[in-house]
């Protein structure tokens, strides 16, 4: 092989994304004090143009660290040790999620699934109904699980909670779904939504975002854990001035305001549908090469990412070496579980119809140069779709 790859690289894993130009400029510029005008401007800016992303009036609050801070984030703020939760183990993220719980010390109640569909909200509605001393004390739910592309209906899952009268706080993990379909933290009356920035919303890794509900706030207030970086109670004021304790990611927030207008440009509600026309066209490539894809529940398809197994006696991980090798694209691998059995596709962020039939041309290229047992015609039946969808 040559020592240089012409052409950019292929970056098709489900987070991080690709940066749109825009936002690479953004951040290209010096930094500023933090304590100064201009940067309050700035931090009120971005709180601004998250809140139609998040459908939400109350706290927004964003953190210099990846997503799993503001899980950790949620859990201190909010729970004791020894304090009950419940979580949906719908894969990958719902266990590193869980496990965070143990090393909390919470008593983490899992509800176990095959990892190929989302939560179940009727399962969930149970355990709550059963739970007549309102022991358990909140309800985890990851909303795209970015290892299986499998979507949980969160609202469903909300009206299970209602129904069965209890009080938990439930607490959704948005991280891959924030930016990529409708999302609505104040109408679902979601207590915490975590998000990172480097999934749908385009931004560089690095960020963290969280949305707090006036309960759940209060909840913080009367209790929670000992912390001290990732206490809610700054975030408050920093809603209302635009400042943070410490200093900022400045150039990150630059980045995610650059990404928060583009978003706002093309329309939110176009942005949605775009990722389910993507969605829908990975989805028509993996059954015509005659691929199963991991989540079996056509309802929980999920909007940025579809993870395709690959035929038993076959090595997903070798496949996905192979295109890297030869076609410059990187997929996102198979996690825990599911590692060798699946690749996953990201289609989620900035992306246009030909990325993203390229990409699924570099699949199919690198199934054949893999000798995975498939049929051509994958990216035949994409493009019909992406014709057909945008007349
Ligand atoms: C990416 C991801 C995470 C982890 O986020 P980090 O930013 O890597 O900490 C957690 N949950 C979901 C659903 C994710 O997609």
């Amino acid at each position: 092989m040559s020592a240089f790859t012409p052409g950019r690289h292929v970056l098709q894993t489900p987070g991080p994304t690709n940066l749109p130009d825009r936002v690479l400029r953004a951040m290209d510029r010096n930094a500023i004090n933090h304590r100064g005008p201009e940067f309050g401007r700035l931090g009120l800016s971005v709180i601004g143009k998250l809140r139609p992303v998040f459908g939400t009036e109350g706290l927004i609050g964003i953190y210099p660290s990846s997503g799993t801070g503001a899980w950790e984030a949620a859990f201190a703020n909010t729970l004791q040790p020894g304090d009950r939760i419940l979580i949906s183990r719908t894969g990958q993220f719902a266990h590193l999620w869980e496990e965070m719980a143990r090393r909390f010390g919470l008593d983490a109640v899992a509800l176990e699934t095959d990892w190929r569909r989302g939560a179940d909200p009727a399962v969930i509605g149970q355990v709550l109904d059963d739970d007549r001393e309102h022991r358990i004390k909140a309800v985890c739910v990851v909303h795209s699980e970015t290892s299986t592309s499998c979507l949980s209906d969160v609202a469903a899952v909300r009206d299970a909670m209602d129904r069965a009268g209890h009080p938990a706080l439930l607490m959704v993990d948005a991280i891959s779904s924030l930016g990529c379909i409708d999302y609505r933290h104040d109408a679902w009356r979601v207590d915490v939504t975590v998000a990172g920035s480097q999934k749908g919303l385009m931004t560089p890794p690095g960020l963290a975002f969280t949305a707090v509900s006036a309960k759940a706030l209060a909840v913080s207030r009367a209790g929670g854990a000992r912390r001290s970086y990732w206490d809610w109670e700054p975030l408050v004021r920093a809603n209302e001035t635009g400042f943070f304790p410490y200093t900022p990611a400045i150039n990150l927030l630059w980045a995610l305001e650059a990404a928060l207008d583009q978003l706002a440009e093309e329309g939110l509600d176009a942005v949605y549908a775009r990722h389910q026309r993507y969605a829908e066209a990975t989805r028509r490539a993996a059954a015509a090469w005659g691929l199963d894809l991991q989540c079996q529940d056509p309802a929980a398809y999920a909007p940025g990412v579809t993870a395709i197994r690959v035929p038993e006696g076959h090595s997903a991980d070798r496949l996905r070496a192979v295109i890297l090798e030869r076609f410059d694209m990187s997929l996102g691998n198979g996690l825990g579980r599911v590692e060798d059995r699946v690749f996953r596709i990201g289609h989620m962020g900035d992306l246009g119809v030909l990325q993203l039939t390229g990409a699924l041309t570099g699949v199919e290229m690198g199934l054949a140069a893999a000798g995975i047992p498939h049929q051509p015609g994958g990216v035949l039946a994409a493009m019909r779709h992406l014709t057909e969808s945008n007349a």
